[in-house]
């Protein structure tokens, strides 16, 4: 069986255009360079209708590329901690020290949730989860529908700006939201899926509808991607 460490760089590996866990960490570098902006590994257009070419080309190139920047501008000032995984810095926030805490769990944050975004899109025909997939999300939800019912809602809900997921957490799947660029991991969880709902995410074509934003990012879910991730977690 592989350790959860090996699993994981075995999604990022898998995965394609770019790693989740093992990318982001290259020891040799300058504190500066250390985290760098992955590419989006499709065209800004690719999601077209449902999500438009400029909100994709202003969200990878400028609000993505901020957080990488600020994040490395962080780290400047603890340059041990340019050598670790980022997903185990955001495990513990509270083990940080607390010139840089802020800001990893912030723009740290904002780094590893976008990565994982954009492989969570997609845009295809008869899109939807595999039958093993269904099946898990049958079992833990009711159906795939009452499933994406329930993933909207918590998006919907979530105040401000932040984030809805599917966790695995112990063993099991929840639905959760987190403020701001929270992420699972802070809190023990897995991140399996994640929905972004700031308005940077959808206020340029949908304006304040976040309801159809949403009901829009379930036509372009990457079921693949998802049903990976999700195998290699819980394994
Ligand atoms: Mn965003």
């Amino acid at each position: 069986m592989l350790s959860r460490r090996e699993a994981l760089k075995t999604i990022a590996l898998s995965t394609g255009a770019f790693a989740l866990s093992s990318g982001f960490s290259q020891a040799q570098q300058a504190p500066s360079e250390v985290h760098k902006l992955p590419a989006l590994g499709y065209d800004y257009d690719a999601l077209e209708p449902f999500i438009d070419a400029e909100t994709m080309k202003l969200h990878h190139d400028k609000h993505h590329a901020a957080y990488v920047a600020k994040l490395n501008q962080a780290l400047e000032k603890e340059p041990s901690l340019a050598t670790r995984p980022l997903e185990d810095l955001l495990r513990d926030p509270a083990a940080l020290p607390e010139s840089v805490r802020t800001d990893i769990r912030n723009q740290g944050g904002g780094h590893y949730n976008h990565t994982l975004f954009w492989q969570l899109l997609r845009k295809k025909e008869n899109n939807a989860p595999d039958a093993d997939m269904a099946k898990v999300l049958a079992a833990n939800f009711g159906s795939v529908a009452a499933f994406e019912e329930q993933l909207q809602a918590a998006a919907l809900k979530q105040f401000g700006s932040g984030w809805a997921w599917l966790v695995l957490r112990a063993g099991k799947l929840f639905i959760e939201g987190t403020p701001n660029q929270d992420n699972p991991l802070n809190t023990g969880g897995f991140p399996i899926l994640g929905l972004d709902v700031w308005e940077h995410a959808y206020y340029l074509k949908y304006q304040n509808r976040r309801a159809e934003y949403l009901k829009a990012l379930m036509q372009v879910l990457n079921w693949d991607f998802i049903g990976e991730r999700y195998r290699q977690a819980k394994s």
